[in-house]
């Protein structure tokens, strides 16, 4: 007779589990979730959330050692109600703030997926959308292969980018994806609202991967093969995709640079506002 590793009854020859008792644990995790999003956007006490949350945990089968991972996808959640309905406001930064100071190396123990990035990215757009220059957000840690000017400040790094050119326009002459959209002031796509098609690589000649910066003042690429700076004041056409970005310089010559393995939404939030900035 096999024993429930939940509820440690008797469960049946050849069981290991109450469906019941796992179904419980199971809603037990959801609404510790719920809380943690709930406390997070409405910013009680802590102390009570922790209270709700270790009476949930004891009352349905879940360890303490789960409750970070717990914690993690709550944060998650409530970093993506935020940003849902726009850029972050201050109201809402200070929450999160307070939340994150709660923990101890919150970054590796409760932040797993990197959810405190999405909102560094939701704080520079605020900077931009609100008419100023955003505030350097990022310690770039690592090789940066970029020689950047007196004042000039990295505002966002993407590594491992790979980097295209649009060789043949024809090919693409009637395809439905990647529209080319003039770059245009005060521009701000929810991500709900931005529905970019990944790069189709087969159709763009691979050139290298690369690091891929942004700063207050350019566009750097560097790479084994090649590397370039661009002025956001020279970027007239930018394409939106989910996974990357086109961007198109002026002049009759320029051909179309597109990168991918990218945040599309940001960049494109990003790249445009920055262009109607400097
Ligand atoms: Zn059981």
């Amino acid at each position: 007779m096999g024993l429930c590793k939940y509820c440690g009854q008797k469960a049946g020859l050849f069981r290991s589990k109450h469906k019941a008792c796992e179904a419980q644990k199971i809603a037990g995790q959801t609404s510790i979730i719920q809380e943690v999003e709930q406390f997070i956007l409405h910013k009680e006490e802590f102390e009570n959330l922790k209270s709700k949350v270790q009476q949930i945990a004891s009352e349905n089968f879940i360890q303490i050692e789960e409750l970070n991972a717990l914690y993690g996808k709550g944060f998650d959640q409530a970093v993506n109600h935020i940003l849902e309905d726009g850029v972050i406001t201050e109201e809402e930064e200070s929450k999160i703030g307070n939340f994150k100071a709660q923990f101890e190396d919150f970054d590796t123990r409760i932040d797993t997926n990197d959810s405190i990035l999405k909102v560094i990215k939701s704080l520079i757009l605020r900077d931009l959308l609100n008419g100023n220059l955003p505030k350097s957000r990022i310690n770039y840690v690592g090789n940066v292969p970029f020689l950047i000017q007196k004042g000039e400040e990295f505002l966002w790094v993407f590594t491992n980018v790979a980097y295209h050119e649009r060789v043949n326009k024809t090919v693409y002459v009637g395809r439905s994806q990647g529209v080319s959209v003039r770059i245009a002031k005060g521009v701000y796509y929810r991500t709900s609202s931005f529905k970019g098609n990944p790069v189709v690589t087969n159709e763009l000649r691979y050139i290298s991967t690369g690091i891929l910066a942004f700063t207050n003042k350019h566009v750097w690429f560097s790479s084994d093969k090649k590397s370039f700076k661009t002025p956001y004041t020279k970027l007239v056409t930018i394409e939106p995709f989910d996974d990357g970005c086109g961007l198109l310089k002026d002049g009759v010559s320029a051909k179309p640079q597109i990168f991918s393995n990218i945040d599309g939404w940001f960049t494109y939030n990003l790249v445009s506002n920055m262009v109607s900035l400097v």
